[in-house]
């Protein structure tokens, strides 16, 4: 259940300081992973975001962010009986996309989305491992939109509440195991 799974989550994941760079801890959910029990435990509890209180499926789409939010969303996506799509960094995807930009803490990034993974009014669950300023989810929301679906939510491991990211989510229903 849900409390196994974010026992689960606090006991096996990392924290590694200074990486990638100075002042930002790192959250390595590696172990997570390797350990079934756990993986197993918090691909239910995130796949709960895609069902209402009755246990039914509300989505009809799962994406994840890459690179680790496709090791998550995958599996969600089975668990819900619903199709994956990949978003990925620019110039990756091989057919005709979306893309969006947006503002990283040093530089900027391009996400991708590939026009037809998703059909217009198609609803989406956003699956990613950590939310931290809320970028990712941001522009993902908007290549989302841009296919003409409807973004219903963001599953993720771990917010980071000190980083504000509800100031870009906005009234995105949020949906995480740990808040740090
Ligand atoms: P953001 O766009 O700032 O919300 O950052 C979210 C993306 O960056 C996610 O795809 C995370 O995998 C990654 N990320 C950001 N901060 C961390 C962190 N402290 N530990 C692990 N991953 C992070």
């Amino acid at each position: 259940d849900r409390r196994t799974a974010q026992e689960a989550l606090d006991r096996l994941t990392v924290d590694v300081a200074d990486w990638p760079e100075q002042g930002v801890t790192f959250k390595d959910i590696t172990p997570v992973l390797a350990d079934h029990h756990a993986f197993s435990a918090i691909i239910t509890a995130l796949a709960a975001a895609g069902r209402d209180d009755h246990g039914s499926v509300v989505v009809d789409k799962v994406v994840g962010m890459e690179a680790r939010g496709f090791i998550l969303a995958a599996p969600v996506a089975l668990a819900l009986g619903v199709g994956f799509v990949p978003i990925r960094k620019a110039g990756k995807l091989p057919r005709a996309t979306h893309a969006v930009s947006y503002a990283l803490e040093y530089g900027e990034a391009t996400l991708e989305v590939h026009q037809d993974g998703i059909a217009p009014g198609e609803r989406v669950l956003m699956v990613d491992d950590v939310l931290a300023t809320g970028g990712t989810v941001d522009a993902t929301r908007q290549l989302v939109e841009a296919c003409g679906g409807i973004a219903t939510g963001v599953a993720v491991l771990m917010e980071l509440s000190f980083l504000d990211p509800r100031r870009l989510t906005g009234d995105l229903p949020v949906s995480t195991l740990l808040t740090i």
